[in-house]
């Protein structure tokens, strides 16, 4: 296509309103074009990456596969583009100022006095255009965080208006604003967007494209009404409805032209309206499993939060659809189970998932669901600490090590069934001292991890300190827990499952993060599948 084009995506009035899916319907309608779209976000937080953070200030941690901890808007990105991230693909305040602070201290900048501007907007533009002029792509999407207005926004805001100016027609910018409902009234309330254009005025950005979020059908006049006191063109006033899953917004937005409206916008050819066969068959296929009667399968786990578990959720949602099957995921807390409530609290569940996680809290509750679980022969399913616990609640059940435990919850216990390596126990800084990105894994021939993947050698994602302590492995072997995924440079173990059970199975990597909605993971529909059997 020759010069790679930029779209910005901002947001007013409120968080919350899904900038990331706007992005990703954007992303999804110009990749169904043929064009190579790429998404990143910038997040201004000055937390180098979101590694340190806990789950309850922005949900869970994502990683790529080159072992960046992300915003959970890079899963979006992925799971609807079926792209694969990286590093460059979200920057926060923290790593802009970080890299500008490194420069000035190795003298880079000649002893110029370091401001906002220009020396903080220009690494943010230099990191817009990365992606486009090193990896080439046609369409880079750049989503903002945080709401214009923020103090924090202002050097991205800055930056896109300098690049705006720049690039002319190969820049946009698309402002997503919520239009409230007042019920006494009836009516709904165009001001607050009214309100956000103006903000991004003062900063000198005229939005191109109007998204408006809103719980009920905009009207064409309120449409007009909106371009005429924001300087947008009519058919560049989209909304943005509830739907009943973010998976239909791309063909929410196509229905209105958003595609067209930014390609003529852009000076691209418009050309046929791209049909998005997979995607619909998908989506066909998806309101026909949520037509089912649900399966229920217990996310076991510490923080009682839905974005704390995004790509889990995410990823059991696309096994659903691909088993034809609803699946309700009930949220269960580790931290009140006991021996006495377990059966209460599994009653009627088709599978339990144990989720990754960190610290002690609630651990001994994911025992005893896992004890509960692997005696009454239910599909469960570990993940990271997940798959930790595991080990440990078979070590001290079957293996008769009462005392097993991981080092990261008892540092004392003489069964260190999961331990930290040695390379690792000398490091202080909290920051990406963990095993982060994607390694190789080789699965064991018979096992029910080769069968769902159906390929001898894989390549996972991981982000965890510890592991399994191959000095106990014949013993898990011999009493029936198999090590069923090898790292074959290190013989770190990545897998575990109990073959005598329906599915028993737990990966110390992440499969969640691969789960896109064209290809769902194999283990997760595996694992549905299994509980659907049940
Ligand atoms: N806390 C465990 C570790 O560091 C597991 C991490 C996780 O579940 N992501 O090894």
């Amino acid at each position: 296509m020759g010069e790679t084009k930029y779209i910005f995506v901002t947001g007013g009035v409120a968080s919350s309103l899904g900038k990331g899916i706007i992005s990703s319907s954007i992303g999804k309608l110009l990749q169904a074009r043929g064009y190579s779209v790429t998404i990143q976000k910038f997040d201004p937080y000055i937390n180098i990456d979101p590694g340190t953070l806990n789950p309850y200030e922005h949900g869970e941690c994502y990683v790529t596969v080159d072992g960046h901890e992300a915003d959970l808007d890079l899963g979006h990105y992925e799971r609807f583009l079926g792209i694969e991230t990286t590093k460059a693909n979200n920057i926060t305040t923290g790593r802009i100022y970080k890299s500008v602070i490194d420069k000035e201290r190795r003298g880079d900048y000649l002893g110029k006095t370091i401001q906002i501007i220009p020396h903080i907007t220009d690494e943010i533009k230099r990191n817009v255009k990365l992606l486009g002029t090193k990896k080439k792509f046609d369409f880079v999407i750049t989503e903002i965080g945080g709401t214009v207005g923020d103090i924090e926004s202002l050097p991205y805001l800055e930056s896109i208006r300098q690049l705006k100016w720049e690039l002319g027609k190969s820049a946009l910018c698309v402002h997503l604003t919520y239009v409230p409902y007042l019920k006494a009234a009836g009516e709904l309330k165009t001001k607050p967007t009214q309100h956000s254009v103006k903000e991004l005025q003062s900063v000198g950005i005229q939005p191109d494209i109007l998204v408006l979020r809103a719980e009920h059908e905009l009207s064409a006049g309120l449409r007009k009404k909106v371009a005429l006191f924001c300087n947008v063109d009519e058919n560049a006033v989209v909304q943005s409805i509830d739907a009943p899953t973010i998976y239909e917004v791309p063909l929410l937005m196509q229905a209105q032209g958003l595609d067209e409206t930014i390609l003529t916008k852009m000076g691209l050819p418009v050309g046929e309206t791209p049909n998005l066969g997979p995607w619909k068959e998908f989506l066909e296929r998806r309101e026909l499993a949520e037509s089912t009667e649900p399966i229920h399968i217990a996310l076991v786990g510490k923080y009682d939060l839905q974005d704390a578990y995004k790509s889990i959720r995410e990823a059991l949602a696309h096994a659903g659809t691909y088993n034809d099957c609803k699946v309700q995921v009930d949220y269960v807390n580790s931290e009140k189970l006991t021996d006495e409530n377990i059966a209460e609290a599994l009653k009627g569940m088709s599978g339990v998932m144990i989720g990754p996680g960190f610290g002690q809290r609630g651990i001994e509750g994911k025992f005893v669901a896992l004890k509960y679980a692997r005696e009454n022969d239910i599909p469960t399913f570990g993940i990271c600490l997940g798959m930790q616990c595991m080990a440990i609640e078979f070590a001290r059940d079957v293996l008769g090590y009462e005392d097993a435990n991981s080092r990261e919850m008892d540092e004392k216990t003489a069964h260190n069934v999961i331990d930290i390596m040695e390379e690792q126990k000398a490091i202080t800084n909290m920051g990406g001292t963990m095993r982060l990105g994607s390694y190789e894994c080789k699965l064991t021939d018979g096992s029910k991890v080769i069968e769902a993947y159906g390929t001898e050698h894989i390549q996972e994602r991981h982000r965890h300190r510890y592991e399994f302590n191959n000095e106990y492995k014949d013993q898990y072997e011999n009493a029936g827990m198999k090590c069923t995924g090898i790292n074959p440079e290190s013989g770190l173990v990545e897998i575990v499952e109990i073959p005598a059970l329906k599915w028993f199975v737990g990966t110390q990597f992440h499969p969640e993060y691969s789960s896109t909605v064209l290809k769902p993971h194999p283990l997760f529909v595996s694992f549905i599948k299994a509980a659907i059997n049940k």
